[in-house]
């Protein structure tokens, strides 16, 4: 699923710059997350990036937008398409967070 900012951004924007995927932006009111261009990190990060140096911790999973470690790595690939990924057994807890034993066991 993509991840989503909540209304309790306080648009410091440090967010912004960590995304693999340039999926942030500033919005209207507060920073957000274009879904599509989402991938939870997946191929990048075992943790998602912008939550982790967000420091009100409001870059959430959006419940409504789930998608499979496979859809993700799939999506990571098309958006960069000049890259190279593991494949889909390959991921590690550093590059996927459906591999990160904190994760699995908060049954993700
Ligand atoms: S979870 Fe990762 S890919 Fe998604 S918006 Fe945050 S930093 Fe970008
Ligand atoms: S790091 Fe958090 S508070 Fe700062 S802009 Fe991003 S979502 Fe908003």
């Amino acid at each position: 699923m993509a991840t989503l900012i909540t209304d309790e951004c306080i648009n410091c924007g440090v967010c912004e710059p960590e995304c693999p995927n340039t999926a942030i932006t500033e919005g209207e009111d507060f920073y957000e997350i274009e879904a599509d261009l989402c991938t939870e990190c997946v191929g990048f990060h075992g943790e998602e990036a912008c939550q982790e140096v967000c420091p009100v911790d409001c870059c959430i999973p959006d419940e409504d937008k789930r998608e499979t470690e496979e859809e993700l790595l799939e999506k990571a690939k098309k958006i960069h398409p000049e890259e190279t990924f593991p494949a889909l057994a390959e991921l590690t807890n550093e590059t996927s967070l459906f591999q990160n034993p904190d994760r699995k066991n908060a049954g993700l």
